[in-house]
């Protein structure tokens, strides 16, 4: 049996604001380049950082040299099929922020992160390295950091949930349970944005939550995927091509 952490995503707090950050860092966001299969609207825009861009990454904490060392690796793994630069400072100030001192594994989509308060993570590793789960967690996370969106809420996913188990399964569960609001926005909910669009439903990619049998109707479960699936590495090259 996996253990099924907390990969969440955390919601922006304030739409316009979060749309506001996006078209500054990246005018691409409003939509403008997809041409008219996508509608341009504040619930319907990305949170791509400027392509070709550096982007400065700090540790909030002082993990261990070797526990730091992990998480840029595992990290570093991205920048092949992105055409973004990763800068991992000394300090606490970068475009994204990580915190490895808390009990929660979560990022902020994007662009997000330049709305959150300098003396805020934007992204959250509280998954230690000896887990069985931390490369995975790394690359789920860092995955948001760069603008991807869950797999599981593809908009063709058809997942053949067990709602009201899956309901009960992450709101009873001892490590971070969810609201009921939270399961909505984390796994039910489809999204829809340039990912939709562009490609097809992946049950590979390191974006999609591990499925439990016991949590869908029928015969149906995906386990832990470990890495970047084809279709991962095919929309980053998409989304920041060289
Ligand atoms: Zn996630």
């Amino acid at each position: 049996m996996h253990s099924i952490l907390d990969l969440q995503l955390a919601p922006a707090l304030d739409d316009r604001v979060s749309f506001e950050a996006a078209i500054n860092e990246n005018a691409a966001n409003a939509g403008a380049s997809t041409g008219n299969r996508r509608k341009r609207s504040l619930v319907n825009y990305s949170k791509l950082w400027a392509n070709g861009r550096t982007l400065k990454i700090a540790f909030m904490d002082n993990p261990e040299v070797e526990h730091k060392q992990k998480i840029i690796d595992i990290a570093s793994q991205w920048m092949q099929y992105v055409n973004l630069n990763f800068d991992f400072v000394e300090g606490k100030e970068g475009d994204i922020r990580i915190a490895t001192e808390t009990p929660y594994n979560s990022s902020v989509l994007g662009t997000d992160a330049l709305i959150i308060v300098p003396y805020q993570a934007t992204l959250n590793l509280g998954v230690k390295p000896g887990h069985e789960d931390f490369v995975t967690i790394v690359l789920h996370e860092f995955g948001h950091a760069l603008g991807a969106m869950h797999e599981h809420q593809h908009p063709k996913a058809n997942i053949p949930w067990d709602k009201p188990k899956v309901y009960q399964h992450y709101q009873t569960r001892e490590m971070n349970p969810l609201t009921k609001e939270q399961v909505d926005q984390n796994i039910f909910t489809p999204f829809d944005s340039f990912e939709a669009l562009y490609l097809d439903y992946d049950r590979k990619s390191i974006m999609h939550y591990p499925v439990l049998n016991s949590l869908t109707l029928g015969n149906w479960h995906i386990s832990t995927n470990r890495k970047i699936s084809k279709k991962d590495k095919q929309l980053m090259r998409l989304l920041y091509p060289k």
